[in-house]
């Protein structure tokens, strides 16, 4: 218990101590003046300290507050008068309320404290820092060259998970760092920040990065992203979706064999937009299954509309992105939409992405057979991307591989290219499983390809993907 209040009037002073008066000092007239000033100037540096502390500095770490870190923020900014690069940067500690539930507030407190102290001597020299909350710290800093930010949160993220508090225990702490330069992403704190944020949600929306730098033309893409994902649930209820189909030519009977199913969006007001645009986005908005359903009870129902014409036979092909692949319901809703359509399973064939198939073989590969118990065909679409591996031949039941076009690019001028596309087609062939080359554009192309016993050709040398009413005129024939 201190000193709680001291009065002082022209005849004494008076100290209280806990409400009480403990002490009492006569004092004279001219003294007392003194003393009362003398007092009165302690008694206002002593607020005006408290008052500073409270309105600026944080309780736990001393370093600024928020709104301090601003001020001298925007402070440093303007007396460099553009002469100098700055990078503002925000810190969080990953999943500290989690760290914090299982240690302890204490330990919670001494942790920060010390990446508090971490972040003050690594920025001491050349520029402030503060706490903005909880876990989150932000770094005003003078820099040369961008590569010096990342520097710096290399040796962040260093201290910072060695940090101990216990001997024996390692936190295992992370960081989580977004920055913006000064003057090139905002020339004031509050323009910076917001920036700063911008990548911050980035980075925990999608959680597969721990640092980032902001970047005009990625916030450019997002919100384009973003009007994209709001639009797409209009188009769902406005049906603004078409199929689109490319024929499959066999290279022995040069005849159609088949078709692609490529879903294409009519925008009303921005016209066709590519499915390379719109379907990662109708994945991350989570609607991609309801797309996904109308694009193949679509392809069914039109293929079986063929059939009943009295036309040839052809498989339809379906593109399936992964997030639907790995929905429960994706065998009953291929059943469902075989029986609604009509159309016999032999004429449909599934579509799967090479890199999808190894998120968890185990259960890839039991999905797939039970989609070909069906009846149904599946092809592995984008063969020769990503991580292609002839082994996958081997373990995956398919029934058909489509060489990707960047392999069929290449095979005229790069003979290496060109061999691995030869073994690729001998092993296919030895494994039952059919080859189709994607993106055929040239006849020298569709004659190599024929010539090394690629069974199926796809591409814009026979056609683009086109209407169904076109594809009718142009490819349906009575038998
Ligand atoms: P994909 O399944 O590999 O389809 C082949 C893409 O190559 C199509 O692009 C097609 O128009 C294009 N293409 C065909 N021949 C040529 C050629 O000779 N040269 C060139 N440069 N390109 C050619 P598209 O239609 O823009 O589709 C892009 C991707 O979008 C598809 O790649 C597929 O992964 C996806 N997609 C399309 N429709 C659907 C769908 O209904 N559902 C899902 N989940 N994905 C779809
Ligand atoms: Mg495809
Ligand atoms: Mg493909």
């Amino acid at each position: 218990m201190g000193i709680e209040i001291l009065y002082v009037f022209w005849f004494a002073s008076i100290i209280m101590v806990g409400g009480y008066i403990v002490w009492i000092k006569k004092t004279s007239c001219k003294q007392s003046i003194v003393n009362e000033r003398k007092v009165c100037e302690e008694r206002i540096k002593f607020d005006s300290d408290i008052i500073y502390k409270l309105a600026f500095e944080d309780e736990l770490t001393g370093l600024y507050n928020r709104r301090k870190f601003l001020i001298e923020g925007n402070d440093l900014l303007q007396s460099s008068h553009l002469a100098h690069q700055y990078a503002l940067l925000s810190i969080n500690i990953d999943k500290f309320t989690f760290i914090r539930s299982i240690y302890g507030y204490h330990t919670g407190n001494e942790i920060l404290i010390k990446t508090a102290q971490i972040i003050q001597e690594l920025t001491a020299k050349n520029g402030i820092c503060g706490r903005r909350d909880d876990a989150g710290f932000a770094i005003l800093f003078q820099i040369q060259e961008v590569g010096d930010i990342s520097l710096l949160y290399e040796s962040l993220a260093a201290r910072i998970s060695k940090i101990k508090i216990k001997e024996n225990i390692n936190y295992g702490l992370q960081i989580l760092v977004g920055a913006a330069i000064y003057p090139t992403h905002g020339s004031r704190m509050s323009e910076l920040y917001e920036n700063v944020k911008f990548v911050e949600d980035q980075m925990r929306k999608n959680g597969n990065k721990t640092f980032q730098i902001f970047d005009n033309e990625l916030k450019e893409t997002i919100l384009r992203q973003q009007v994209i994902a709001m639009e797409l649930q209009e188009a769902i209820k406005n049906k603004e979706f078409i199929l689109n189909y490319q024929p499959k030519i066999d290279t022995l009977s040069q005849k159609i064999v088949g078709m692609e199913a490529l879903i294409r969006w009519k925008h009303p007001k921005k016209g066709f937009i590519s499915p390379n645009e719109f379907i990662p986005i109708a994945e991350q908005a989570g609607l991609i299954t309801e797309i996904g359903k109308w694009g193949l009870m679509e392809a069914c129902l039109q293929n079986k509309a063929w059939q009943d014409k009295g036309y040839e036979k052809y498989i339809v092909s379906v593109n399936i992105s992964a997030i639907e692949f790995y929905q429960e319901d994706m065998l009953d809703s291929i059943k469902e939409t075989l029986k609604t359509s009509g159309l016999e399973a032999q004429y449909l064939e599934i579509e799967l992405t090479e890199s999808m198939t190894i998120i968890d073989k185990k259960q890839t590969i039991a999905k797939m057979k039970a989609i070909r118990a069906l009846g149904v065909k599946i092809a592995l679409d984008d063969f020769g991307t990503g991580y292609s591996s002839l082994s996958y031949l081997k373990v995956l039941p398919i029934d058909v591989l489509k060489l990707d076009q960047s392999f069929i690019v290449e095979i005229e001028r790069d003979h290496v290219s060109k061999c691995i596309t030869l073994s690729i087609i001998d092993l296919s062939r030895l494994l039952n499983i059919e080859t189709v080359a994607e993106g055929v554009e040239t006849k020298e192309q569709a004659e190599l390809l024929s010539a090394m016993g690629c069974n199926m050709i796809q591409g814009y040398y026979y056609s683009k993907p086109i209407e169904a009413d076109l594809f009718e005129e142009r490819y349906m024939k009575i038998v």
